[in-house]
């Protein structure tokens, strides 16, 4: 029997994980002491992590003592949005359930029909002598892909005395990570196991943990340490490069210009976008649909937002951007990696526009 072909388009929801970071957790698997404990073993399972916290650090262009290991890049977004005292809290319109879910009483901030944050309706809300807010935006899109304009952002929340989180969750290990007070990053976005992520606090003034526990991580995140979690982290980045996203710039613009050909629609097309992500309107065929259709002929896609059930929900993103819902729910977002290959989007262009045009003929 011949095997079915899997061709995985969906590297924003996660990553394959690298076979060096799987080799390096099972490593770690059979190492059962507890990092806090006082004993040889434990004094050798603490030595791993903080040589596995320098590994990541130098990695991702920080200082080790900035990073607070948490369970991924949700926590890590819970850990600032809840431990962070502030007298009032803004989130941009488009950010990660991660986000809006840790400050449901937080102000949104627009965006444009391009997906980018709007820096005046920031400046506005930020306003003059009012109280300091914490702000939080994301540095890609995990559905568009659209990159925000943080540097010019992190520069009007100082200058309202404000703090900046950062949810780099979608570039780090693709970006240089950008200026912030905090960020937020997840091993399984880039290579690593699901389940690790950390917080970078580039500084940690009125950060409180939110998970208290015996103490751990500085005292900003209580519970025993991920140890197999934490080696493929390190792992992972240590064997993690950024050459392949010359080519899925390639590739991207090859699809697009395809599928624009056939019918299909870009969303965000104009914005300055990772290399690796879009998300594509098929007009007439509902989101579901092409994913069901693409599952059946080996190809993992997703639609631009799918909640932990596995359904279809609405996006709250192309919602912000002010695409009208029917249409919203015609885009299915393809997102590629390091081992995403020509022929894997040849093929899928392929399959998209016999779908397309099967519509077109019924
Ligand atoms: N932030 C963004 C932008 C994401 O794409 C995701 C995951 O999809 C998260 C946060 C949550 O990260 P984790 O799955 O590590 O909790």
């Amino acid at each position: 029997m011949t095997e079915k072909r899997l061709i995985y388009l969906d590297w924003n929801a996660t990553a394959p994980t690298r076979p060096q970071a799987v080799a390096a957790m099972a490593d770690a698997a059979g190492l059962w002491a507890n990092p806090s404990s006082v004993h040889g073993p434990g004094r050798a399972a603490r030595a791993m992590i903080e040589d596995a916290r320098e590994r990541i650090a130098t990695g991702i262009g920080v200082f080790p003592d900035q990073l607070v290991f948490t369970s991924g890049g949700t926590e890590a977004a819970a850990l600032v949005m809840r431990g962070m005292s502030a007298a009032r809290r803004l989130v941009s319109a488009i950010e990660h359930d991660a986000v809006l879910m840790s400050a449901p009483d937080a102000a949104l901030v627009r965006v444009g029909q391009d997906g980018i944050i709007d820096l005046d309706a920031l400046r506005d809300i930020l306003g003059d002598g009012q109280a300091p807010a914490l702000v939080a935006l994301m540095h890609a899109n995990n559905e568009t892909g659209v990159l925000q304009p943080i540097e010019e952002a992190y520069e009007l929340v100082q200058a309202a005395g404000g703090t900046l989180f950062v949810d780099a969750v979608q570039t780090a290990g693709k970006r240089p990570l950008p200026p912030a007070d905090f960020l937020a990053v997840s091993a399984h976005k880039l290579g690593g196991p699901p389940g690790i992520g950390a917080v970078i606090a580039r500084c940690a003034t009125g950060l409180h943990a939110v998970q208290k526990g015996g103490g751990q991580e500085r005292g900003l995140r209580g519970g025993t340490e991920n140890l197999p979690g934490i080696m493929g982290f390190a792992a992972a980045i240590a064997n993690s490069d950024r050459d392949w996203l010359v080519e899925a710039a390639a590739r991207q613009n090859r699809m697009e210009a395809r599928l624009k050909a056939a019918g299909g629609r870009v969303f965000a097309e104009r914005a300055e976008r990772l290399p690796n992500t879009s998300l594509i309107r098929m007009p007439g065929v509902a989101a579901t649909t092409q994913l069901i259709s693409m599952d059946l002929q080996g190809f993992a896609v997703s639609a631009g937002s799918a909640c932990s059930s596995g359904k279809v929900g609405a996006s709250h993103v192309l919602s912000a951007m002010g695409v009208a819902p029917q249409e919203a729910g015609e885009a299915i977002r393809i997102s590629t990696g390091w081992t995403t290959t020509d022929s894997d989007i040849d093929d899928f262009c392929t399959a998209w526009e016999d779908l397309a045009a099967r519509r077109v003929a019924a």
